[in-house]
């Protein structure tokens, strides 16, 4: 039952429910018997089965064409924030303003390819001047929305994103080389090549087994990253300001694998804050008193990618770090965590700070620049396999379950869970983990009903509920409040 592997989650037996459920409990009672209080003997997590569509639909992502879109980045010379984006310089393909708008034509040829399936959209806005922006600056997000096709979850929002903004050895150099194939031009590529090969499934109802996917996808390549963080602060606030249904953004920054000796090409890191930027001083008193430091909602979307590495063969293996970002880094992620939305932080293994933010030189036989020759395009084409599997799961999933509470009027070693009823939910699954555990490692299927009673005792374990339709697609899951 730790190994979930029947995506026939509605299928399945009542019978088979009932031993799932018996067997859980054996095992957690024989894990804690042979082993005692201390005991910290762990399951392996459980394993959602893959869908074959979206199986599918990940081969299609190429190397070759994220090499192209790599090195067409690059080809702007300099994409600082503060560089050229007159009439004259977007002509001579030089500067933010040319990117801006070659990444803009992009988005627009492959809804084009896919009958107008894209909304291809720019969110501008005028940045103040401040630490490293020295005159009022126009800073844009190009996105492309691909609609969701079920009028009650259309409203549901997945995003994918990276900065096509780049700079060299000098925050405020706008004319010398910032080629920036790595930072960002991997992590721009990712949002490029997504929104390509997730609107060419949309296209194929024999991909989907239905046309499009019921929750919409926003691709979106911000600006302003570094100077700042501005265009995605820009872009979360508007999400917010706008009560978006923000379920997960996927923000990929350096992401090219680096062809340096001491790489790990296996493995991509997945960075996710523990206690929410945005939790007030109540929330944080409540996950104190439940031990619920690692569960926010980012660490969930963190656990979802790593069940999404576990089901789909994407090349890479998602290393999930428990923490927000890089010692003396961040990025645009953390400005959606602010406004309060799940965000994590894709980034290669081991990075080459020789090849980020530096000048193109060559010095005492060392290189420096940022240049497409560093980037392993196979190593992005299997980051882009696992963001577009989380994506495509993501966006094919019933909503997560709401109200979710855990009964704590009185002292008893079993737990009863309930939930109110998600849109598209065929059955739920209760999920739990020991409380030293990183990941799931135990569910059972509620076939009928928004009420589970457990055999395992909430002192000991962390729960989470999520909601699985007919196909086994399943939602994000959400930690249960203590209701007294
Ligand atoms: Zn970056």
């Amino acid at each position: 039952m730790a190994y979930q592997e029947n995506s026939e989650m509605a299928e399945s037996s009542r019978f088979g429910h009932l031993s799932t459920s018996l067997v859980a409990a054996v095992m957690v009672a024989l894990t804690l018997a042979s082993c005692g209080p201390l005991c910290v003997a762990q399951a392996p997590p459980p394993r959602s089965a893959a869908d074959p569509h979206i199986a599918q639909a990940i081969q299609q992502v190429s190397a070759d064409h994220i090499r192209q879109t790599i090195e067409k980045l690059v080809s702007f010379q300099n994409r600082s924030t503060i560089s050229a984006q007159d009439e004259e310089s977007i002509k001579a393909g030089k500067g933010i303003g040319a990117a801006r708008e070659w990444i803009k034509a992009e988005f627009e040829r492959y809804s084009k390819e896919c009958g107008g399936c894209l909304e291809v959209k720019t969110d501008t806005f005028t940045e103040q001047p401040g630490d490293r922006i020295p005159k009022p600056t126009e800073i844009t997000n190009v996105y492309a929305v691909l609609r969701g096709t079920d009028a009650q979850q259309a409203n549901r929002i997945v995003l994918v994103t990276g900065h096509y903004d780049s700079r060299n050895s000098d925050t405020f150099n706008v004319t010398d080389p910032a080629p920036g194939a790595n930072d960002d031009g991997s992590g721009t590529a990712v949002s490029l090549e997504c929104a390509r090969v997730l609107s060419k499934a949309f296209l194929s109802k024999t991909v989907l087994n239905k046309a499009g996917f019921p929750v919409t996808i926003i691709f979106l390549a911000v600006a302003g990253e570094e100077q700042g963080l501005n265009g995605s602060k820009h872009f979360a606030q508007m999400a917010k300001q706008q009560a978006w249904k923000l379920e997960a953004v996927l923000n990929n920054d350096i992401v090219g694998g680096d062809r340096g000796p001491q790489q790990d090409a296996s493995v991509v890191r997945v960075f996710s804050e523990g206690l929410p930027a945005a939790a007030s001083e109540a929330e944080i008193r409540r996950i104190r008193a439940l031990g619920g430091e690692s569960d926010s909602s980012s660490r969930e979307l963190a656990r979802y990618i790593a069940d999404v590495g576990r089901s789909y063969d994407a090349g890479v293996k998602p290393l999930l770090i428990f923490r927000l970002d890089r010692f003396l880094r961040g990025g645009d992620h953390y400005s959606f965590n602010q406004q309060g939305f799940a965000a994590v932080r894709f980034t290669e293994f081991r990075e080459d700070y020789n090849h980020q933010h530096q000048n193109v030189r060559s010095e005492n036989g060392i290189e420096y620049g940022d240049l497409p020759k560093f980037v392993d395009f196979d190593y992005v084409a299997h980051v882009v396999r696992l963001n577009a599997a989380t994506l495509a799961s993501l966006a094919s999933a019933p909503a997560p379950p709401v109200t979710v509470k855990m009964l704590t009027r009185n002292l008893e070693n079993d737990t009863t869970l309930t939930w109110e009823p998600s849109a598209g939910a065929a059955a739920y699954e209760v999920v739990w983990r020991s409380t030293n555990a990183p990941d799931w490692e135990y569910v059972q299927t509620v076939n009928s009903g928004t009420r589970a009673t457990l055999k395992v005792s909430k002192d000991n374990v962390i729960f989470g509920v999520r909601a699985v339709d007919t196909a086994g697609h399943r939602s994000l899951p959400v930690a249960p409040e203590p209701e007294r």
